[in-house]
Parts: C-alpha cells; sequence; structure tokens
C-alpha cells in the first residue's frame, strides 16, 4: 500500500446524502478492498489506484477548524472511504478532526468496517450527538474476507457496537445487501443486533454506478436480484424486533 501526503484547500463538502449536511473525508482511496466499492465511480479515481495508494490529507484538522467558524450541521465522516483504514493508526487524522469537531460542538455520524474506532472511544463519547455505525453484509467471517479483505472481522465490527452502547446512538449498516452473502444470515443478525441493543438499522441494496468493473458471478448475482422482494423479506423478519429501521430504496 502506497501513502502520499497531500494538503488540501477544503476540508468539508456539501452532502447528497439524506439528513448529513457535510462530508469529511480525511483519507482518499481506501485499504479495505471491498468488491462492491463504488466510490472509485463517485471520486473519479481509478479503481486501480483507489485500491493501492491512500492519499493522506495532511492538513485537514487545521482547515476544518477554519471551516467549522462558519459551516454548521450535522457531518458524515467517511462517506466515501473508510475513515478508521489501517492508514489511520499511523497518521490519526480522524482522531485529530474529531478533536477539532467536538471543540466546535459538531454533530456528527460515522460508519466504518473498522474496529480502530474503539481507539476514539474517549472522545465520541463527549458529542452531544455521535452516531456510531459499523457495516455489515454478512456473518460468515470467510465470506466477509472475500468482499471485504482488510476490514475488521464480524466479531471485532459487533464489539464496536457493544462497546460504544451508551456512549453513543449506535447503528448497523445492513449493506450492500448481496443476496447469497446477506440473506442467509439475515435472521441471525437481527437478533444479534437486538440483543447487542443497537438504536436503529439501516439497509441498502447494491448500487450499480456507471463503468463499474464486479467479479463475474457477482455482476451476474445482482442484476438478478430483486431487491422489491428483498425488502418484503426483510419488512417480515423484523416485525417483532422492535428497533426502528430504515430503508435507502
Ligand atoms: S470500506 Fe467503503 S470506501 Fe473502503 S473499500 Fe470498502 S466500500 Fe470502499
Amino acid at each position: 500500500m502506497k501513502y502520499i501526503e497531500i494538503f488540501v484547500k477544503t476540508a468539508l463538502s456539501k452532502s447528497g446524502l439524506e439528513n448529513t449536511d457535510y462530508s469529511l473525508n480525511p483519507y482518499r482511496g481506501c485499504e479495505h478492498q471491498c468488491v462492491y466499492c463504488y466510490a472509485p465511480y463517485v471520486t473519479h479515481t481509478p479503481l486501480e489506484i483507489w485500491r493501492t495508494t491512500v492519499f493522506i490529507k495532511k492538513n485537514i484538522p487545521t482547515v476544518l477548524d477554519k471551516e467549522l467558524r462558519r459551516k454548521k450541521g450535522f457531518i458524515t465522516i467517511g462517506s466515501v472511504t473508510d475513515a478508521y483504514q489501517p492508514a489511520e493508526r499511523k497518521y490519526e487524522l480522524t482522531r485529530k478532526s474529531l478533536e477539532v469537531l467536538l471543540k466546535h460542538r459538531g454533530r456528527i455520524s460515522i460508519l466504518t468496517k473498522s474496529n480502530l474506532i474503539l481507539r476514539d472511544i474517549d472522545i465520541i463519547e463527549k458529542f452531544e450527538e455521535a452516531h456510531v455505525g459499523v457495516t455489515l453484509t454478512t456473518l460468515s467471517d470467510e465470506k466477509r474476507r472475500l468482499m471485504e479483505p482488510n476490514s475488521s472481522s464480524i466479531e471485532e465490527r459487533l464489539d464496536v457496537l457493544e462497546n460504544f452502547r451508551g456512549k453513543a446512538i449506535t447503528y448497523a449498516f445492513i449493506g450492500p445487501i448481496i443476496p447469497s452473502i446477506t440473506m442467509p444470515y439475515l435472521e441471525s443478525m437481527l437478533k444479534i443486533l437486538r440483543n447487542i441493543g443497537v438504536d436503529y438499522i439501516i439497509f441498502d441494496r447494491f448500487r450499480w454506478k456507471k463503468n463499474m468493473v464486479l467479479p463475474e458471478n457477482l455482476e451476474k448475482e445482482i442484476r438478478n436480484t430483486n431487491y422489491w422482494e428483498i425488502k418484503r423479506k426483510i419488512y417480515r423478519g423484523v416485525k417483532s424486533l422492535e428497533i426502528p429501521i430504515y430503508f435507502d430504496w
């Protein structure tokens, strides 16, 4: 993995995400290398560069500090990269950005596939409003390794939710749903999340982006998936769950 340090002029970008005013991405590129990642297509970065090079936005905490004097609102951290990917262990740009956000009394949401976020529990628990979510696409670590090779294990991710209970608003992001990877585990997944006591669950379908390249078998499966049918199945599964759920489709 190649790390390239860069200096940025802006830290926050206007977000198109629902319930979010701005996005903050301390890195460009992502070491987790999920096979279904659409970030390279959204950021117009060649796939091979996205997977092998991480651009480190060295001055992002300083720029953020200046911007937060005039930009107010809800901020999603890591909208097109994982803010807790391995580079964060060394560079701590997410941690430093959190310190700045706390100073400005920001409201935040972080979604990750890494248990490195536990390192920053001491800062995150001080926010008046902090949402902490982990992504789950399956409960099988074998399948997880194939889909999201450099991410934390399922157990480690569930441990994140356990540890943040009562210290942040916790949620699970189940997506992108890939039927053969996700659906056999859905029922168990929901039971585990209920026992952990997450505050809410978001479900998302797979999203195609222009020029997206996927392994052949995966592409075939997704093209043959009826996501409305999947949605109906999920509704049936969550009936007795008593956890707020949201669909992104
Ligand atoms: S964690 Fe997110 S940004 Fe990183 S490779 Fe996976 S899908 Fe892409």
